[in-house]
């Protein structure tokens, strides 16, 4: 048996912002996500990384864009509905 790994990686960054401004403020809204897909073996990987000036998130819940000002918790790519509902909900007695 060859043990041989093919493996190609490719980085596509998103084109634009899904939106222009941030529908609760009007804020512009800058910055990109990185894509890079690769394969190793058969397998693929796709990991994605935001530009440091990126300042919008799509929520992972409803899919609203919004800028980072106008949620709680940015880095958990939920919306402040949407954190509540799937981050703190389930624990909630
Ligand atoms: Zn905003
Ligand atoms: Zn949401």
């Amino acid at each position: 048996m060859s043990n041989r790994l093919t493996s190609n990686t490719a980085i596509t960054k998103t084109p634009n912002v899904p939106i222009e401004a941030c529908p609760r403020c009007s804020k512009e809204l800058i910055g990109a996500i990185e894509i890079t897909e690769g394969g190793i073996g058969g397998l693929r990987i796709v990991t994605m990384r935001e530009t440091s000036d990126r300042n919008w998130i799509t929520c992972d819940g409803c899919n609203q864009t919004i800028c980072k000002s106008c949620c709680v918790m940015p880095d958990s790519g939920y919306c402040d509905a949407c954190f509540v509902k799937y981050r703190i909900e389930p624990y909630l007695p």
